[in-house]
């Protein structure tokens, strides 16, 4: 139960936007942030790319986009569409007609910019084709790729340039009363990252799209994506995030999860909140924490668990969990239940009874939403 109502300073406050379904996920409003990834396979590797599209939603993506650079992706992407589990975005450079055979292949949003396709017939051929087949846009403007005229104007990449730009793509999508859209403004720096995408909260109600581009590698990358989405996202700016990383798609959604969960906006799988231990640590803290970080993957309830080495804080921070061991007595610790002191644990065996007491706890949580959700 969120006791926000009783902790105001942990409220964000969402920026209010339209929204859009992205096949049948829907974005902006009052939907749940939703987490993206990006494939990494050839599009034509249909098995290949379809088994990254699978890991990535048993992760948790919500949304999964394709790149589709030519013809035979296009055709690739429809038997892509047709075994994914969650819609799938087909991105989209320059060419239109990539556009339309990505709308028909069954793509759920296509990743194009209107006014980098071709003339006024073009785009209203690639705007009918998403109309036809149920499919929503985001414009995606990268501070890398602006228009020609945009560096003239600013002389450099800057957030007025950006967030023109995506005010143009806009114009022309409106212009032909077309408005499933979301929308990009995405930068390396994260500085001026977070400049346009306040400009543009400002200048639009369209869902917004979150992303700190070329982030960098897993561990560079992930801090830069919480500096920069986290800082926007507690200002409440947001509808759907990806984390670009060099690195696994499911490091990407895991991430996006985690940035997510800290600001409280979105609830997955175990929190786990534990020490960095010290020399007053009862039991191998790391060592315990890395394999209950691999042992309970496979739970998606939302829940919390304590891992803590000693009574200093173990006692504390197991009050505000479902479960939580504390490390204490000669070769044994605390196990806690619903913030409860419960009973005490060898630590030889604590890994495994952690792990089914979380399992136990989450089946309990599973069958309270059912029960609530049937009243
Ligand atoms: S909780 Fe105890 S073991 Fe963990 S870091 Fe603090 S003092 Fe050290």
């Amino acid at each position: 139960m969120s006791l926000n109502h009783i902790r105001p300073w942990r409220n964000i406050y969402r920026r209010k936007s339209r929204q859009i379904m992205v096949g049948n996920v829907p974005v902006g409003g009052d939907a749940p942030i939703t987490v993206q990834t990006m494939t990494n396979t050839l599009t034509t590797d249909v098995a290949g790319t379809v088994a990254q599209v699978q890991a990535a939603a048993e992760a948790g993506a919500d949304i999964v986009r394709v790149s589709v650079p030519d013809e035979a992706s296009a055709k690739a992407l429809k038997d892509i569409v047709r075994e994914s589990p969650v819609p799938i975005v087909a991105d989209i450079h320059f060419h239109y007609r990539r556009g339309i055979e990505a709308a028909e292949a069954g793509a759920a949003c296509l990743r194009i910019n209107p006014g980098n396709i071709g003339d006024e017939k073009r785009v209203r051929e690639v705007i009918a084709a998403a109309r036809d087949h149920g499919c929503s846009m985001r414009i995606g403007v990268n501070a890398g790729s602006l228009e020609k005229h945009l560096l003239d104007k600013y002389g450099e990449p800057c957030p007025d340039a950006m967030v023109e730009s995506g005010l143009e793509h806009i114009r022309i999508l409106q212009d032909n009363d077309f408005h499933e859209f979301k929308i990009s403004v995405k930068a390396s720096d994260v500085f001026m990252a977070a400049a346009a995408y306040q400009q543009l909260a400002e200048a639009t109600d369209a869902p917004i799209h979150l992303g700190i581009t070329e982030a960098g590698g897993l561990m560079s990358g992930t801090i830069k994506s919480a500096i920069g989405l986290g800082n926007l996202l507690w200002m409440g700016i947001g509808d759907t995030i990806r984390v670009s990383l060099s690195a696994d798609p499911v490091e990407e959604v895991k991430v996006g999860y985690e940035i997510l969960k800290s600001l409280g906006l979105r609830h997955r799988g175990v929190n786990i909140i534990s020490c960095p231990s010290c020399a007053r640590q009862g039991f191998d803290v790391i060592k315990t924490v890395e394999a209950l970080e691999k042992r309970l993957e496979h739970i998606k309830t939302p829940m919390s668990l304590s891992i803590i080495g000693c009574v200093v804080n173990g006692p504390g921070e197991a009050l505000m969990t479902d479960v939580g061991f504390t490390g204490g007595g000669a070769g044994n610790g605390m196990v806690y239940l619903a913030g409860k002191q419960s009973h005490r644990m060898d630590n030889a065996q604590m890994i495994d009874h952690i792990v089914e007491q979380v399992e136990r706890r989450a089946a309990e949580i599973e069958a309270e939403t059912a029960a609530q959700a049937a009243e």
